[in-house]
């Protein structure tokens, strides 16, 4: 059984392409980390689903990261996933919200940003929308209309073991080949029919088949995803650098040692006062000079 992976398909007879996500081990690691209310935890699983099935829409080489922010219950909530389909997020808020309508959970002047950063590009892509609609998925829905002008339909089903995603995109124009103009709308209606139970309990080919056994619809191997966190303790020396030596050796003064968690994955990056003097030893360029000479 393949868990932790995105497929690819395509219903040829009606121009429509799409993705079936399934999330288990990775949604398993995002929640060992944080207690999410259920609330929280339905929209941060949503959230994985998402990210996971964006990603597989676009050819990109680097990261996305998706994130919403509010002056709502949930003031931040993050998803990255890296082109090779590692994955982690986390969310932040402060009430459990009510239920999980974007406005009510994220606040009414919420933002979704989708952020892609690659090697090759200096400039990150970035898309902004509010987060308007009855959920999160009619704003992917949106993001996708404004951004690249195709309709799309998604659906995200989140239990306590598994999240699931399930997206439909009309094909651009020049990829048409059916030129059936009731394609997208039979796609739909169809998928329309899906309970959160069968996106949740079915595999990819039982679900195809159930909606699509009356049209062409070719599959394509699956690409595995995984909750993988890219901290390092090279970023996190990075991070020591740029805040100074003053101010890393005044808290290894105070406190034995520097300690810094990430938030993603619960990884510990310690530091004691060798490990800071190794540390600003070898970084040349220091700007660190304008205190009194030791
Ligand atoms: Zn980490």
């Amino acid at each position: 059984m393949q868990t932790d992976s995105r497929s690819r398909f395509l219903i040829e007879s009606c121009d429509v392409r799409g993705q079936v996500v399934h999330l288990d081990h990775c949604w398993a690691e995002a929640k060992a980390r944080i207690d999410y209310p259920p609330n929280v935890g339905s929209v941060l699983g949503e959230a994985f689903a998402a990210a996971a099935l964006l990603s597989g829409t676009i050819k990109f080489d680097g990261k996305l990261t998706l994130q919403v922010r509010g002056s709502g219950d949930v003031h931040l909530l993050v998803v990255q996933i890296t082109s090779d389909g590692n994955m982690r997020g986390l969310a932040r808020w402060k009430n459990e919200p009510v239920d999980t309508r974007p406005a009510v959970v994220f606040g009414t002047d919420a933002r979704m940003t989708i952020t892609i950063e690659t090697d090759q590009a200096a400039e990150p892509y970035q898309g902004i929308v509010p987060l308007e609609g009855e959920s999160l998925a009619e704003a992917i829905q949106h993001y996708f209309l404004v951004s690249e002008q195709l309709q799309t339909q998604v659906y995200f089903a989140v239990s306590d073991n598994r999240v699931a995603g399930f997206l439909l995109q009309a094909l651009p124009t020049s990829e048409q080949v059916a030129s059936d103009e009731d394609g997208w709308g039979r796609a739909t209606a169809l998928a329309d029919t899906l309970t959160d139970k069968e996106l949740i309990n079915e595999d990819v080919q039982t679900l195809l088949h159930r909606l699509y056994h009356e049209e062409r619809v070719r599959l394509y191997d699956p690409s595995r995803l995984a909750f993988r966190c890219n901290c390092s303790r090279q970023r996190t020396d990075g991070m020591l650098i740029s805040l100074g030596e003053t101010e890393v050796s005044d808290i290894i003064e105070e406190l034995g040692e520097v300690s810094i968690a990430c938030e993603f994955c619960d990884a510990n990056y310690r530091y004691d006062a060798v490990d800071v003097t190794a540390l600003f030893k070898g970084f040349v360029g220091s700007a660190d000079n304008s205190g009194a000479p030791h």
